[in-house]
């Protein structure tokens, strides 16, 4: 039985072995091959992400209303790459790995708020122009992923956007707040969704904070009891230190 339980499991390495070579998986990083198992990160730019592993990396956008933030990565290397295929460029497929790497490794940072723990996840909007432009709001693609990995609630419409911002990296500190002014409107049908609730604010990339802040302040204006934010990639830090780049652009 032994042998032929090892026969069978050849057989079923070789089979995926030809199922690749049939069907090439590219890499949505280096465009590399990625095998079934890594797909849609081939191993080696699995290996290059630079993981956070000090929350000190969110020192520096401490707010009243979010009891913490949390982040895969820096936006940089493999990580940059990956956000940017995901958002620009509709590797949809990557919301799957994504919300994988943030789910496996959020508990060991908040061991007292495990993610499972969260009743519900909350997408940063996208403008329906943008939505529209874009074809989908890849902040709501990974809550969903996020949900369906952690068993807690999602909901898309409880927070809308109002008003079409500019794009927020090509402002400067002060004025990613002023140009959040009044962006964001909760929906009153969905209030059930947010009071006393534990919320957690999915974006795709925290700067400065400007926008998941202003969320939080709107949803615990409206009742949530505790509000988290996470994002694929916190910029301007590497490693728990701020990098050169964001000194030299906030002083
Ligand atoms: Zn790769």
């Amino acid at each position: 039985m032994k042998g032929a339980a090892s026969l069978s499991g050849a057989i079923s390495s070789f089979a995926s072995c030809l199922a690749d070579l049939i069907f090439p998986l590219a890499c949505a990083s280096c465009a590399g091959h990625a095998s079934k198992k890594d797909y849609p990160v081939c191993a080696e730019c699995r290996g290059r992400i630079n993981y956070i592993r000090s929350l000190e990396a969110f020192n520096d956008i401490a707010c009243s209303d979010i009891r913490g933030f949390f982040s895969i990565g820096p936006y940089e290397g493999v990580l940059k790459d990956l956000t940017a295929a995901f958002k620009y460029h509709k590797k949809t497929a990557l919301a799957g790995f994504f919300a994988g790497e943030l789910a496996s490794r959020f508990d060991s940072f908040f061991p007292l708020a495990p993610l499972s723990g969260f009743d519900v996840f909350i997408p940063v909007p996208l403008h329906e122009n943008k939505l529209r432009e874009r074809g989908f709001n890849q902040a709501e693609l990974l809550a969903c992923k996020l949900s369906e990995l952690c068993g807690s609630g999602v909901c898309c419409d409880a927070v809308m956007r109002k008003k079409e911002t500019r794009v927020q990296n090509k402002l400067h500190y002060k004025e990613r707040f002023e140009n959040l002014a009044g962006a964001f409107e909760i929906n009153l049908k969905k209030l059930y969704e947010i009071r006393l609730k534990n919320v957690i604010i999915v974006d795709d990339i925290i700067t400065t904070g400007a926008t998941v802040k202003s969320m939080a302040q709107l949803l615990k204006r409206h009742g949530a009891l505790n509000v988290f934010a996470i994002s694929i990639a916190r910029t301007d830090i590497r490693n728990g230190q701020k990098a050169k780049i964001f000194k030299n652009s906030f002083k």
